[in-house]
């Protein structure tokens, strides 16, 4: 019985066009993927800064490995806090501006740290409709009540937070948000956070080492100080090429999070060997504006291309960053256009509910500094021939 449920619920998600499916690339992660023998080009990876196969973090990798070893052997609180690790944490903590950093092994454990150590039983989250998956486990986790205002919408958060009795209250968001692209209104979390006292949790995974100046990040972009208020959590398998991810804040919620963070605690420290990759990515995201003004033009080639495409039904979203979605709307649409372009070799992921809400399935589009002009244009081509 329980293997005939299971496998009618797998029927029912290929039937409903819901089945994902893996493909194994022959080659590193790169604009140019080779799948089944097949040459493609790649519009699939967050990889914004192409550094994933960077010479310079293949080398740092290797040497880092010859001196470190490729295990940590512990987790930090026992023996896994390797030299490479402190050092990474202290340069995060000074390129973000904040008093201190602690690593993550991935982004999802980082968010799994950060809202039950700060809120439990007796407390609420403002959570915003469309964040990451990793936020939303993050809240059920801390068992604080759940309050999820509308996208983007500040006087709806004010509303909530207003007619809130809980306890502590904590704003949770995603930066840039990784399905739409666009980007939360901070500047005014922050003022609300400010006004009722909460903490705001800020998300960065798709805009650090990409927004801001020196891709410091989303905080930076907007200007923003390191508020003792605010948490910021950045991801280091993106733009910085890597693997793993950190939080950035003050001293004593680094402190607490060292304390409580099951998700820190009970888990081994990354390999000494990334942390020694993630230093020279750090370097060339500091030193990366050539590789960010390139990405800049890509994307605006891109939005002019397809606001020329004649198809009224497609549905450019407004990001001004390296994620440009194109909402096709029905889940077996936007699985054909992605299955046309996947003939011509152009491969583009296509995104269905869960992930984004029903009747909003898109092809998401990203654009990393590796791409070329042409590149761009191919895939312009391409779609202006399916539409
Ligand atoms: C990718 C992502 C994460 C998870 O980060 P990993 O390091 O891949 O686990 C968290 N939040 C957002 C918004 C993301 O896009």
């Amino acid at each position: 019985m329980i293997w005939e449920e299971l496998q009618g619920e797998l029927d029912a998600l290929q039937h409903a066009g819901l089945k994902r499916r893996r493909r194994t690339l022959e080659g590193p992660c790169g604009p140019q993927a080779t799948v089944d023998g097949r040459d493609l080009i790649s519009f699939c990876s967050n990889d914004y800064l192409g550094l994933a196969n960077d010479p310079a973090l293949v080398e740092a990798a290797c040497a880092g490995a010859r001196a470190w070893g490729v295990g940590s052997g512990a987790s930090h609180l026992v023996s896994g806090h390797l030299a490479p690790h402190a050092a990474l944490e202290e340069k995060l903590a000074a390129f973000t501006g904040f008093p201190r950093a602690l690593l993550f092994s991935t982004g999802y454990m980082a968010n799994l740290a950060i809202v039950p150590a700060l809120v439990g039983r007796h407390d609420a989250v403002f959570a915003d409709r469309l964040n990451h998956a990793s936020l939303i486990d993050a809240v059920q986790l801390s068992r604080a009540e759940n309050q999820r205002y509308p996208h983007g919408d500040l006087s709806a958060l004010e509303h909530l937070l207003t007619a809130s009795r809980a306890r502590r209250k904590l704003i949770l968001t995603d930066a840039v948000f990784s399905m739409d692209g666009d980007l939360a209104p901070l500047p005014g979390l922050l003022a609300l956070a400010e006004r009722f006292d909460a903490w705001l949790v800020v998300d960065d995974a798709h805009g650090f080492g990409v927004l801001g100046r020196q891709g410091r990040g989303s905080l930076a972009h907007f200007n923003l100080p390191a508020a003792r208020r605010l948490i910021y959590m950045g991801t280091l398998g993106k733009a910085a090429g890597a693997a793993g991810a950190f939080v950035a804040a003050a001293t004593t919620v680094i402190e607490w999070l060292e304390q409580r963070s099951r998700t820190y605690i009970f888990t081994t420290a990354g390999s000494p060997l990334v942390a020694c990759a993630l230093d020279a990515s750090l370097d060339l995201i500091a030193a990366g504006d050539a590789r960010r003004d390139h990405l800049w033009q890509l994307i605006a080639q891109w939005r002019d291309g397809v606001a020329r495409l004649a198809n009224a039904r497609w549905r450019l979203l407004p990001s001004p960053t390296a994620i440009q979605p194109l909402v096709i709307g029905d889940n077996h649409e936007t699985l054909r256009i992605a299955g046309a372009l996947y003939e011509r070799g152009l491969w583009v992921p296509a995104i269905r509910p869960p992930t984004v809400p029903v009747g909003s399935a898109r092809l998401r589009v990203s654009l990393t500094a590796a791409h070329s002009a042409e590149q761009v244009g191919q895939l312009l081509d391409a779609l202006r021939e399916l539409a």
